[in-house]
């Protein structure tokens, strides 16, 4: 491999001041793939250092968007010419299917090339003053020095979505990626760097949340802190920021509806429900885990659903004809394992999986079957809290109203769906979820111009779109007197 395995700070590539490193282990079969740096706070510290002075001493904040934009642009390029190396990368790192994997670089090419295209509309504007011979102006201007957290599950994807805003608006960054899944995350640097990002105004740390990641939260130094992962994560963070009310955006856990009415199209239905959960072993944000499904067509939709399933070929994500590959790590592994358990202690009806796969050549890996939970009720934590596994729960519902409320029966709100061909009812529907997203005869699309986040506890701010850009950007308002006289008041 020939990816420089070292974190980025102040333009140089370094190993932890600790001098220990950690293994990054393909979750098929254990192998390790690469070994890196494993950093802690005092690099946290080195790289904030570095991102406080490129942003007070450097010109990164002040040179025209149009020249941001430019190495923006660039990144995009490069991340387009390198689309197959990042691919493979990010399927040895998580596990997915390089399919999936392509599909990701071509969202985060995507990304890239979209912010770099808005990089000089946001340049703000001439307001409406009440007071005579005054100018007032509205401008945007980067919040500062920004740490970036990401989570393991989609690591570039959820990295483009910091780091492409935060350089066209002028801010300087510290990213920790999850421990687990740094290496596109490491390419993307290198991609930086070659674009002429100048030094000190990326950087990039490696190393547990615990004390890599902890810093950026709590360092005082620090104009922002941007996080995507769980949310017992999140929490900790929020209370951290507060030391100095830094500003703050969260992107969390989702435990996402999935409304099918009995006259949505049925293979339609059948097809969604699963795209929806079991692309990347359900650990996806948005999987849409809770099937809210009315009782008429609850049994045969049901029954399609374990057919599909029980065809699914799960392996490498290497090998073309995988359509699903392994969970993360024995720990998450465990995790899922113990949520399937407490579905069955809570009651709910097992319709397929709840077991690894006797596969004899899965073992090495972290591979669970997809699963399905029948005879499911609100009250079961398998309903309300995030397995991020590949299990979905089955509710039914008789009347819209109370698909709306089983729905919206959740501390999240991230996305939902809803299957219907009545468009009156699924627009009745869309407007009382609550959630940041909701797909109508659709699920888990997503692009760069619309607006991601959630609400209730899915997190705090919007991620892509213009709302995303402003996530980075201070707001001024300046007056100015063009006629100044003495009020002569005192
Ligand atoms: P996690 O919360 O365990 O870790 C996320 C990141 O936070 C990692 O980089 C980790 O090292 C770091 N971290 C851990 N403890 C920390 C601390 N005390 N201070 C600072 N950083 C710390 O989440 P995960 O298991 O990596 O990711 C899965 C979660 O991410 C799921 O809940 C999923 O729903 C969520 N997610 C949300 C979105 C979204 O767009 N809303 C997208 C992807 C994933």
């Amino acid at each position: 491999m020939t990816l420089k395995q070292k974190q980025y700070i102040n333009g140089e590539w370094v190993d932890a001041k600790s001098g220990k490193t950690r293994d990054i282990i393909n979750p098929y079969n254990q192998e390790v793939v690469a070994t890196v740096p494993e950093g802690d706070e005092t690099d946290a510290q080195a790289a904030i250092a570095a991102a406080r002075e490129a942003f007070d001493q450097g010109d990164w904040a002040t040179m025209p968007a149009t020249e941001r934009g430019k190495i923006v642009r660039e990144i995009a390029d490069f991340i387009e010419r390198d689309r197959e190396e990042l691919a493979r990368l990010e399927s040895l790192d998580t596990g997915k299917t390089v399919e999936e994997s392509r599909g990701d670089m071509d969202d985060i090419a995507g990304v890239f090339h979209y912010y770099a295209e808005i990089a000089d509309k946001n340049g703000g504007e001439i307001i409406e003053s009440p007071l005579p011979n005054s100018i007032s102006k509205v401008v945007h201007e980067p919040v500062g020095v920004c740490g970036q957290i990401t989570p393991w599950n989609y690591p570039l994807l959820q990295a483009s979505w910091k780091l492409a805003p935060a350089l066209v608006a002028g801010n300087t960054l510290i990213m920790k990626p999850s421990e687990i899944t740094p290496l596109t995350t490491l390419k993307t640097f290198e991609l930086m760097e070659e674009a002429g990002v100048p030094k000190g105004v990326v950087n990039l740390i490696l190393g547990a949340g615990h004390d890599a990641g902890a810093e950026l939260s709590t360092n005082h130094d620090v104009d922002l802190i941007s996080f995507t992962g769980g949310i017992v994560t999140g929490k900790k963070i929020m209370q951290a920021a507060s030391t100095n009310a830094k500003n703050l955006a969260l992107e969390l856990g989702g435990k996402n509806p999935n409304v099918i009415f009995a006259d949505a199209d049925f293979e339609l239905a059948v097809d969604q429900a699963l795209n929806g959960v079991f692309f990347h072993a359900g650990q996806i944000c948005s999987a849409g885990t809770r099937l809210i499904v009315e009782e008429s067509i609850h049994d045969d939709l049901v029954e399609a659903l374990v057919e599909r399933v029980k065809q699914f070929k799960l392996g490498s994500g290497f090998d073309e004809n995988t359509q699903m590959g392994p969970l993360i790590s024995a720990e998450h592994l465990a995790k899922v394992e113990k949520y399937v358990e407490t579905g069955i202690k809570e009651g709910a009806t097992l319709a397929v999986g709840g077991s690894r796969p006797d596969d004899p050549e899965l073992q090495d890996g972290f591979f669970y079957l997809p699963t399905i939970f029948t005879d499911c009720t609100t009250d079961m934590e398998i309903v309300q809290e995030e397995a991020f596994g590949p299990i979905i729960t089955v509710e039914k519902f008789t009347r819209e109203e109370e698909a709306v409320q089983l729905a919206n029966d959740s501390i999240y709100g991230l996305a939902g769906g809803v299957f219907t061909n009545d468009v009156a009812k699924a627009e009745r529907c869309a407007a009382k979820m609550r959630m940041g997203t909701v797909w109508i005869n659709e699920f888990n699309v997503y692009f760069p111009h619309a607006p991601w986040g959630g609400y209730k506890q899915s997190g705090i701010g919007r991620e892509l779109g213009k709302l995303g850009l402003e996530e980075y950007t201070e707001t001024k308002h300046i007056l100015q007197n063009t006629k100044p006289e003495p009020l002569n008041w005192f």
